[in-house]
């Protein structure tokens, strides 16, 4: 389960920036995982718990997002935005489409005391 390394990897960074940020309490975080992303989104709530505890992130609330990815369309010439990996573009429905975003995972807020 590679959510497990995710988590932890997203722990270290809040630890560190608490420390140049001075806080040190985490309330909520906010995390971005792209629909094409391969994290899977309960997994990740359910390392992210496990990983948390006994930190300063302990009983942070997890509030996960799911933004749509993008394509470039060849036909269009423009960036559109992508429900499916394997699907046509959404505004003149032309095959030839490139995947150019939605498999990164971010942490977009974080509340902190
Ligand atoms: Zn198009």
């Amino acid at each position: 389960m590679h959510e497990m390394a995710l988590a932890s990897h997203m722990l270290a960074i809040i630890t560190e920036q608490a420390e140049t940020q001075n806080y040190d309490k985490v309330l909520r975080v906010c995390l971005e995982i792209g629909i094409f992303s391969d994290v899977e989104p309960e997994a990740m709530r359910f390392c992210f718990e496990a990983v948390t505890r006994d930190s300063l992130a302990e009983n942070a609330v997890l509030e996960i997002e799911r933004p749509l990815g993008q394509g470039w369309c060849m036909d269009c010439a423009q960036t559109v935005e992508m429900s499916d990996r394997l699907g046509s573009c959404p505004a003149c429905g032309s095959a030839k489409v490139q995947i150019t975003g939605g498999d990164q995972m971010r942490i977009k807020e974080l509340e902190v005391a």
